[in-house]
């Protein structure tokens, strides 16, 4: 789950952080009333988005006057910012976060994340922030610094040595380095992060070291344990599809290709998604519907798969151990009955009551192509996508 980067920054200051005072809007009126309150003499206007790339889209002004920061509050809310990072539709901006300006004497880039090969928490710092990091990492590779954490022994004054020694800073600096980096690795555990980004770190003319931009996400399955963090969803941040299965406990993610599945088990899922590239067309949805999954959960995660207009096939491929086969079909029946088949459905059934499974779809009367095995599934769906040929 992500989080906007004035909530962020309200986590990371929980744990002493330095960050930039700021006040949230959703109005011209509260970020002019922001604006005052914060006092100035200068302003950040910054759009509140899911997605990075803001400040070369036009979505963060520098400001010296309220009057500006009334215009720029005007001009921003309501529109739609197109970064490298919304795609082309880009996201609407419904709100604002006006900060106090900051000197900025240099710009860093940090970061922390989950390093799966090492199994720890990695820290990631280059003297080359503000910019696009995949760039600095393209071309110049040797100013990425990287290093993880042993959990057996936490953060430990080392640590934030090093960064203070990539990031060139000595005496206090270097000391405000230290600090902020057993500060950030204290949120990122205490909180369950799966990413935060730093981008920039900067340090002031009056040599203060401060995080200007805030790009924070949670690991979903500790999220339980923060109900905190859960209060800062923004649904209409998020896939309307993705948040209807998260309703049925469906582990669903929205994809950009136009064969829908429907699957149990995320191995099982993965290799149909991969057995569909191999047949030339890509998967629309990454979905497995679990192993316990009733006829209700069956339904709704075939209504949630026709729903999307991308869809132009639907493959089911259900291998039954847990699962029963004759539940997956009954849901297939329920849900076509109620909303409809507009596309072809090949459906691949294997395993427990798989007889009574093919029962239920050859009596329905639907229109279901079967299919014997997992790569004669994929074959077929492509085929019936391509009108046949
Ligand atoms: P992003 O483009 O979405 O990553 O948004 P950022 O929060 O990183 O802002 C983009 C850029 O705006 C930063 O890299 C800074 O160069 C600039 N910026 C942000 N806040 C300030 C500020 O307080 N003062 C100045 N001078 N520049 C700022
Ligand atoms: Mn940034």
């Amino acid at each position: 789950m992500n989080i906007h980067e004035y909530q962020g920054k309200a986590v990371l200051r929980e744990f002493g952080v330095a960050v930039a005072n700021g006040i949230p809007a959703l109005s011209v009126e509260e970020a002019v009333a922001a604006a005052k309150k914060l006092g100035g003499p200068v302003w950040v206007v910054k759009a509140q988005i899911h997605a990075g790339g803001r400040g070369k889209a036009g979505g963060v002004k520098v400001v010296k006057s309220v009057e500006d920061v009334e215009k720029e509050a005007k001009r921003l809310l309501g529109s739609t910012l197109v970064t490298h990072q919304t795609g082309p539709a880009g996201k609407e901006v419904n709100r604002l976060y006006v900060e106090e300006g900051s000197a900025i004497a240099k710009e860093f880039y940090l970061s922390m994340l989950v390093d799966r090969e090492t199994s720890r928490i990695a820290f990631v710092v280059s003297t080359e922030g503000g910019m696009n990091i995949e760039e600095v990492a393209h071309d110049t590779p040797e100013k990425i610094i990287t290093f993880s954490v042993d959990p057996a022994t936490g953060i430990m004054p080392h640590h934030g040595r090093r960064v203070a020694q990539a990031l060139n800073l000595e005496g206090d600096l270097a000391k405000q380095a230290e600090k902020m980096v057993a500060q950030l690795y204290a949120a990122f555990t205490g909180k369950d992060m799966s990413l935060l980004e730093i981008n920039p770190l900067v340090v002031t003319k009056d040599n203060q070291l401060i995080c200007l931009d805030a790009k924070v996400g949670f690991d979903s399955n500790a999220l339980y344990r923060h109900p905190d963090i859960v209060a800062l969803r923004d649904l209409t941040e998020e896939d309307p599809k993705e948040i209807e299965a998260s309703k049925y406990d469906l582990s669903y993610i929205a994809l950009e290709g136009t064969i829908g599945c429907m699957v149990n088990g995320a191995g099982l899922a993965m290799a149909t998604m991969d057995i569909i590239k191999l047949y030339g067309e890509a998967p629309a949805n990454f979905l497995d519907v679990g192993g316990g999954a009733t006829t209700e959960k069956v339904t709704a995660a075939f209504k949630i798969i026709t729903a999307d207009p991308n869809v132009k096939g639907i493959l089911v491929n259900i291998f039954g151990g847990i699962m029963k086969c004759d539940v997956i079909a009954n849901g297939v029946v329920t849900a076509v009955k109620e909303v409809g088949l507009k596309v072809p459905l090949v459906v691949r059934l294997e395993g427990t009551n798989v007889e009574q499974g093919k029962k239920i779809i050859n009596e329905s009367g639907l229109n279901v192509v079967s299919a014997d095995d997992l790569d004669d599934a994929a074959q077929k769906i492509v085929k019936a996508l391509r009108g046949g040929k």
